[in-house]
């Protein structure tokens, strides 16, 4: 493995049965703590999708910002925020996804993107792939393309990428 995705995959520390039993916690914030790691980090999404044209970046709350946030000010362009519901003011599309027992939503502000434009969908963590599909589809309600979707780690075992397969999908950290 690249010496910087090792040394950013030691960065990430696993908390077992949180927030409950069975769960196995990716936590970012040693990560997040070392300015070196990380700006490489922000530096791997930068270069992942430099050849991308993209226009604007959509952050999933909550760390989808703190990536999105950080990498659309290293790009240039502007950032929007996909958020649980009931948090954004404006008019919102809403979608709804299945979890393990029951279903959650996400919301976009109908404005934030213009037709056409190319959109990077940021996310910390990619499971079992609902969320980000979810998010997609907000995307896509708004007119805009979502020309790439990256995550900081991805769970292989969970398959994840199968929701997603029909978009540009790279991690640069998997377990
Ligand atoms: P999924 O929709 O199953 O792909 O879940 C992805 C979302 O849930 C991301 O926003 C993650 O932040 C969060 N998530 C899911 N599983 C984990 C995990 N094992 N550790 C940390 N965050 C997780």
């Amino acid at each position: 493995m690249e010496e910087r995705i090792q040394k950013i995959s030691e960065a990430i520390r696993t908390i077992p049965d949180f927030p409950k039993k069975g769960i196995q916690f990716k936590d970012i914030t040693p990560l997040l703590a070392n300015a070196e790691l990380f700006a490489e980090a922000i530096n791997w999404f930068a270069d992942s999708v430099k050849d991308l044209g993209i226009e604007v970046i959509a952050g999933i709350e909550s760390r989808g910002f703190i990536f999105g946030a950080a990498l659309a000010l290293k790009m240039g362009v502007g950032f929007v925020p996909i958020r649980k519901p009931g948090k954004l003011p404006y008019k919102t599309f809403k979608e709804e996804y299945a979890l393990e027992y029951g279903t959650d939503a996400l919301e976009i502000h109908q404005d934030a993107i213009k037709n056409g434009q190319k959109v990077l969908l940021i996310d910390d963590l990619l499971a079992t792939g609902g969320t980000a599909l979810a998010a997609a589809k907000l995307i896509e309600k708004c007119g805009g393309e979502v020309a790439a979707i990256r995550f900081l780690i991805e769970l292989d075992f969970l398959n994840g990428i199968q929701k997603i397969k029909n978009y540009s999908v790279e991690s640069l950290v998997h377990f």
